[in-house]
């Protein structure tokens, strides 16, 4: 099995912000453009040394110029996108962050491999989300969920994001799309929010409400007064 990276299984973006790159500014998407013209594979540095006939050192030099490498210095706009719950096999919510590939660790440094798909595992200790995706999504079915509460048949569907689902983090193919938006929290970002709140997660039945208890009909069954 090679490495790979691994995205939220409520929004489908990134669980860490390791090499993270953003743009300084919009002027600079244009200049990129002009270097990478379909705009998809800037990562791809020997693709573009060579569609360029530019040297190492040159794309080096003109990457390092135009963007912010790493995002962690400054970037705290993104760093939601570190803060994860593993929901445990066992039913519990596990705070963890992404330790290296498929290694995710609890705050006593414990490790957890998890699954990054809402999908039957035998081999892993349960699902990765961001904190912040959990919170909108209870919000929405009124109630706090749980490993065993997820509906695994459903095959979820993320539009937007589908492309940026890649064996690394296409960091920045976002920026070049005019996709930020999809790397900011759904708690500060509405347009991500009502995205992911389309995203068709299912839970069983039994186990999740959509309404609180108080806006729920009566009960058509025949009381027991009348009997
Ligand atoms: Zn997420």
């Amino acid at each position: 099995m090679g490495i790979r990276d691994a995205y939220c299984n409520i929004c489908g973006a990134p669980t860490h912000t390791t090499l993270m790159r953003v743009f300084k500014d919009k002027s600079i998407i244009k200049k990129l453009k002009k270097y990478v013209p379909d705009a998809i594979e800037f990562d791809d540095v020997e693709e573009i040394l060579e569609l360029n006939k530019m040297s190492e050192d040159a794309y080096y030099e003109f990457v390092t110029e135009l963007i912010t490498k790493d995002v962690s210095k400054g970037g705290a706009k993104y760093k939601w996108l570190e803060n994860l719950i593993l929901l445990h096999k066992s039913g519990k919510l596990i705070m963890v962050k992404f330790n290296d590939y498929y290694d995710y660790v609890d705050s006593s440094g414990k490790s957890y491999m998890p699954h990054f798909e809402f999908e039957k595992t035998s081999h892993c200790d349960g699902f990765i989300v961001h904190k912040d995706c959990y919170k909108i999504i209870e919000k929405k079915y009124g109630k706090s969920f749980k490993y065993g509460d997820i509906d695994l048949s459903n095959k979820i569907k993320r539009p937007k994001i589908k492309k940026y689902d890649d064996q690394f983090n296409p960091w920045m193919k976002y920026s070049l799309n005019g996709d930020q938006y999809l790397l900011e929290s759904p708690l500060k970002n509405m347009k991500n929010k009502s995205r992911i709140l389309k995203i068709n997660i299912k839970f069983k039945k039994t186990t999740i409400s959509r309404k609180p208890a108080s806006n729920r009909k009566p009960s058509k069954k025949k009381k027991s007064s009348k009997k």
